[in-house]
């Protein structure tokens, strides 16, 4: 593969930052390029010069978890996985050999940093599907990030109506320039959701922004009987104080999603590769890989949405 763009997600940042610490690795899992050798064994239905999204993460395809579909919750041991052993993902570079399954033909028509959020796109199909979010419910997303942006527009896309909350103000402008409903300040969010849904509360909660507040503010503006999803990781991390008559009494299910599968790389593709759904507005930034250092630094900064190094 010849690679041509990758964005810097947060498990980059973390590396270069150290606050995570498995090195050595390569790091770039969110890798769009063009393919420049098929080894003769390859079936897909793809060429020397197509244009590719990469599911560049490793999965051992042997683990219970694999066997049954669940590839993003792979327990499997294998290199990479081992400490001191290179952990190659290697979407920071400019070629690179990949297994033909983590290939996913895209059209020439779209920019290859928008290519490269198909990564993030996948997780949030994961995240989407995993809560069953149905036609007219209501939706609150906590955190207007790239990923609680990408929550906002595909949970749009699965007919609901949605409410954001950051306390960013351009962050929940942003949002309700693509989609969103109301944008709701933390300070606003509980009183709200309240009057925005006679009351009721919201059938499901994505926690993007995870934290002991908001884990706190996602149990109190669920419906009755919703679902609260937890999306993301606390750094730190952190404890929740739940009341468990409180979940007793009002059915809320608690419940995660991390990473994607096959299945959500598909959907995710085709979302991008038909047009059903514009990312372009979540790439901030754009840096030639020479440059890398200051792509991380902006990413870092925290005032970007997807910053994509390209080569
Ligand atoms: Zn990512
Ligand atoms: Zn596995």
């Amino acid at each position: 593969m010849r690679l041509r763009a990758c964005g810097v997600c947060t498990m980059e940042q973390r590396l270069w930052k150290g606050t995570q610490t498995n090195y050595p690795i390569i790091p770039g899992h969110e890798p769009a390029g063009i393919i420049t050798v098929l080894h003769p064994d390859v079936v897909l239905d793809a060429a020397v010069g197509d244009i590719v999204a990469i599911a560049s993460l490793n999965r051992c395809m042997q683990c219970e978890a694999c066997r049954s579909g669940r590839i993003n919750l792979c327990t499997g041991k294998f290199v990479g996985r081992e400490p001191g052993k290179l952990r190659r993902i290697g979407g920071f570079a400019e070629f690179t050999v990949v297994d033909a399954w983590k290939l996913f033909p895209m059209p020439g028509s779209l920019p290859f940093d928008v290519i490269a959020l198909a990564e993030p796109v996948a997780c949030v199909v994961h995240s989407i599907r995993h809560s069953e979010v149905q036609l007219g419910e209501d939706v609150l997303v906590i955190g207007a990030g790239t990923m609680g942006h990408l929550h906002v527009l595909l949970a749009r896309l699965r007919g609901a109506r949605v409410i954001v909350s950051d306390p960013d103000l351009a962050r929940r402008q942003h949002a309700l320039n693509h989609g969103a409903a109301l944008a709701l300040s933390p300070e606003e969010l509980v009183d709200g959701v309240r009057e925005t849904t006679g009351g009721h509360g919201v059938d499901v909660v994505y926690v993007t922004h995870v934290d002991q507040r908001s884990g706190q503010q996602a149990c109190e503006a669920a419906r009755r009987g919703g679902r609260v999803l937890f999306y993301g990781s606390a750094t730190p991390p952190t404890n929740l104080s739940v009341d468990p008559n409180h979940l007793h009494r009002s059915e809320i299910r608690l419940d995660g999603a991390v990473s994607h599968t096959l299945e959500d790389w598909l959907a995710a593709t085709r979302l991008l590769a038909r047009g059903l759904l514009d990312v372009s507005h979540l790439v901030s930034a754009t840096y030639p890989i020479d440059e890398i250092s200051l792509a991380m630094d902006h990413a870092i900064s925290g005032s970007a949405f997807r910053v994509v190094v390209t080569a």
